[in-house]
């Protein structure tokens, strides 16, 4: 303690001073905090955090100074880092279901809202959960295409199940909401549009009025250089569409994005530990580390190659396989990567945007994975 950290300007002003040899996430909170105030000020309703696309504290702490009020929490170890983080900030616990315990731990902190996608856990809240000032919302699931991952798989009830379930919510006494996840990385805007369709039949069909609409996460973040999202056209969407679909019954919306958010604040530095053969690249992180869900949800091809004085390599390319350190034929980046012929062993190669799910699920597999972390103005 008392001692100040070291903030360098970008991460190749860190590469020319350490050329490190394990892998180094970059965290600009300048970077963060422009992110999610730009989603704030265009998301038509309240912003949340989904805490387990990024729990680490600094980020929550940058999050809460950007102005985000509200976050989607799953375990009772997420509350209780919130609870510490952003004590007056609001807790959505929507993981639907629940032990008795974890319940009770939500209700000691304070938690006014819950989701649920069953009946039995329901009336589990029912029994433990007073109603007065409580919010259950009700999470259903479509069969939607246009994401890069299916959230459906495990959670939501069906369209006919979820009208039960608002109807009995709103007989215990709750105020009664809808909650959805179209899936991440849902770079389709049409994806929002069936669900705020299928919630306003459902809050028909119950005969019950929903206070708010909660459209999940599933922003995209930008992975693919030619592929930049566009959140403008999702959150015009989402607000005609809101409008459109429960016209005088509009309820409040509310969003819970976590790679939208975190995913630009950091960037990755890898080192080429190898070029096998002149054909295969091997680098010092994979879906082990940092890269764990790229084989989830595809490759990240916002990449950089510098050099031993972190002078970027330029020129012509060749698409080539890229492995992680493990001995495990998992690992292995899921596209082939286009990079300079110029590029040797020993260089650094960087990754841009990979800041959400990456220190969250990094393993010490095989003993690699050792990663530090840094911090920037900007990545560069
Ligand atoms: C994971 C999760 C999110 C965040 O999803 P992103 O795709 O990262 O935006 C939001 N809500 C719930 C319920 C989740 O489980």
């Amino acid at each position: 303690m008392g001692l100040s950290k070291t903030i360098w300007a970008t991460p190749t002003e860190y590469l020319r001073n350490h050329a490190p040899d394990h892998p180094v996430l970059f965290f600009s909170p300048a970077t963060l905090q422009a992110t999610a105030r730009r989603f704030i000020a265009g998301f038509p309703g309240l912003v949340t955090f989904a805490v387990k696309s990024n729990p680490d504290e600094q980020v929550l702490a940058n999050l809460v100074a950007a102005g985000v009020s509200g976050f989607d929490v799953a375990s009772p170890a997420e509350m209780d880092t919130i609870k510490r983080i952003a004590p007056h900030a609001a807790m959505h616990y929507n993981n639907p279901v629940r032990a008795r315990s974890e319940i009770l731990h939500a209700v000691e902190l304070g938690v006014k809202s819950y989701s649920v996608d069953s009946h039995s856990e329901l009336v589990k809240l029912g029994e433990l959960v007073p109603a007065e000032g409580v919010e259950v919302s009700v999470r259903f699931k479509l069969p939607v295409e246009g994401a890069a991952y299916n959230f459906g798989a495990k959670f939501g009830a069906t369209v006919e199940k979820a009208v039960e379930l608002v109807t009995l919510a709103a007989q215990l006494g709750y105020t009664t909401s809808l909650t959805f996840h179209p899936g991440t990385q849902c770079t389709d805007p049409n994806a929002w549009k069936t669900y705020i369709q299928a919630a306003a039949q459902i809050s028909r069909e119950a005969g019950v009025n929903i206070a708010r609409l909660n459209v999940g996460g599933g922003f995209p973040a930008y992975r693919l250089t030619d592929v930049a999202p566009d959140l403008a056209a999702i959150f015009a969407l989402i607000e005609r569409e809101t409008d459109a679909a429960f016209g005088d019954a509009r309820p409040a919306l509310v969003s819970e994005p976590g790679r939208a958010l975190v995913a630009e604040a950091y960037s990755l530095a890898t080192r080429i530990k190898a070029i096998r053969d002149d054909e295969h690249v091997f680098i010092n992180d994979g879906v082990y580390g940092a890269l764990s869900e790229l084989h989830l949800i595809g490759v990240i091809d916002r990449v950089r190659i510098y050099g031993p004085g972190a002078e970027l390599r330029t020129g012509e390319t060749r698409s080539r396989t890229v492995f992680g350190p493990t001995c495990d034929s998992l690992d292995k980046l899921p596209s082939e990567l286009a990079l300079p012929l110029s590029m040797e062993e020993d260089d650094h190669m960087m990754f841009y945007g990979v800041g959400a799910y990456s220190t969250a699920t990094a393993t010490r597999f095989n003993g690699f994975g050792q990663i530090t972390f840094q911090t920037v103005q900007s990545h560069g």
